[in-house]
């Protein structure tokens, strides 16, 4: 196919659409936006615009029309079955004012998929042996739906590129990377790509970290530094523009250092990393043994480490006998005492229990205690049992293996 955008890759601006009533209505994520808008991201492609658009024709035309004004490179999946619901073919040709034309290639291709499978091929799906005049195919091997990369003069404008590609997941992956991801790159030069690097907090507010970071949290930078809360955990991504990951890593390295210099331990993680993962990874390497006493928490402590792999090599979880509570005058002293009866142990840490049983009528904000015991250090903490409803309990487990990873880290 030609060069037709005359514009640098990097310089497009690119737009993904997701089509299908179940997308709009909500009964399905649309995963493919996400995983195709970072394929692009890889490509050094920015994403400027993402789209939805429903199973009607009209709404589908005029959602290409108004993704053809303002992007160099629209990727649509979805709506490339053989239904009366599968637009997708129709809205382009009608978008951009051409015929569609029946393949006899594609629709022997389409067949073949049958035949493998055993089965006749139906009427219906010769409908997907149509394409719009001067469109290339993007091949789908292990589908009946074959893709449409089609390049179409926008009028009194540039050149516009729209693909096509079906809405299963695994077709939409397997022709990204056979067809269409060498395609784009063939247009390079496709010199730089945007890498991201992102530093996972606890402890803090959103605003507080953003306080923290003076003008490093500004639109225009290079690196950009963007800020999410999830859960009560603050992720900083730093993204930035280079010709490989190791450019990209050198051009943010100063930023990086600077996030680390100014929140310190509040920092936990990377690039995904959670706090049950910086937990494992510590005890692991140390081979440390930590027991767990937990009054309060229903044993979600114990089940965010177990479900990143800690084994009883690592982890004890002891019974919470209540009449423990009562036999020892505070947490602390219980705590050393676990350690003391369990000689495998090298810490324990003991989650006592909420008080006003966490009710929310009650007055005061809950609260629970938590104790640590090592060889050489005691300590405990007074934590709240706050913020949204909904979240509250996700929260208390995070400050809780928040304080673990700080207290492993301490005796480290
Ligand atoms: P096919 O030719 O296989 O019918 P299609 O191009 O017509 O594919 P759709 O019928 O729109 O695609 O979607 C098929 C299935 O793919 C959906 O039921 C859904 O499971 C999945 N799917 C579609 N769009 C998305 C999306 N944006 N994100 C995640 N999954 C999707």
């Amino acid at each position: 196919m030609k060069e037709l955008i005359a514009k640098p890759v990097e310089n497009w601006k690119a737009e993904v659409m997701s089509v299908g009533d179940e997308i709009i209505s909500g009964q399905r994520l649309d995963t493919n936006t996400q995983w195709l808008s970072r394929a692009l991201g890889d490509l050094g492609i920015t994403v400027r615009y993402h789209s939805s658009v429903g199973d009607d024709l009209s709404e589908h035309i005029a959602a290409i029309g108004v993704a053809m004004r303002r992007a160099d490179l629209l990727i649509m999946s979805g709506g490339l079955g053989p239904t009366a619901d599968d637009l997708t073919r129709q809205a382009i040709a009608q978008a951009c004012g051409v015929e569609l034309e029946f393949r006899d290639t594609e629709c022997l291709q389409i067949q073949t998929i049958f035949e493998r499978a055993g089965r006749p091929m139906p009427a219906s799906n010769r409908l997907q042996a149509y394409f719009p005049v001067g469109s290339a195919t993007i091949a789908n091997p292990e589908g009946t739906a074959p893709g449409i990369d089609f390049q179409f003069r926008r009028p009194e404008a540039e050149w516009v590129r729209i693909i096509a590609l079906p809405g299963v997941p695994a077709e939409m992956k397997q022709m990204w990377s056979a067809t269409v991801e060498p395609r784009l790159r063939s247009l390079a030069p496709i010199c730089s790509m945007v890498h991201h690097h992102v530093i996972h907090c606890f402890g803090a507010g959103e605003s507080a970290i953003e306080a923290m970071l003076p003008n490093l949290i500004q639109r225009g930078r290079d690196p950009c530094v963007g800020i999410t809360a999830s859960g009560a955990t603050i992720s900083l991504r730093i993204s930035t523009r280079g010709k490989t990951v190791e450019d990209c890593l050198e051009k943010m390295q100063p930023t990086i250092e600077t996030i680390r210099t100014r929140l310190g331990d509040l920092i936990f993680g990377e690039n995904g990393e959670t706090l049950a993962d910086v937990i494992s990874r510590d005890l692991r390497r140390n081979q440390w043994k930590l027991g767990i006493c937990d009054f309060g928490l229903s044993g979600k402590i114990a089940v965010a480490l177990n479900g990143c792999g800690l084994d009883s090599m690592f982890l004890k979880i002891l019974e919470a006998d209540g009449g423990d509570l009562h036999r020892w005058p505070d947490l602390e002293t219980l705590a050393n005492q676990i350690r003391l009866n369990h000689k495998d142990l090298n810490f324990s840490t003991v989650i006592g229990p909420l008080d006003h049983d966490g009710k929310e009528n009650s007055d005061q904000t809950p609260t629970f205690s938590i104790a640590f015991s090592a060889p050489n250090l005691t300590l405990s903490y007074q934590l709240r049992y706050a913020g949204h409803s909904a979240l509250r309990e996700e929260r208390a487990v995070k400050q809780v293996l928040n304080h673990i990873r700080l207290f492993v880290q301490k005796v480290n």
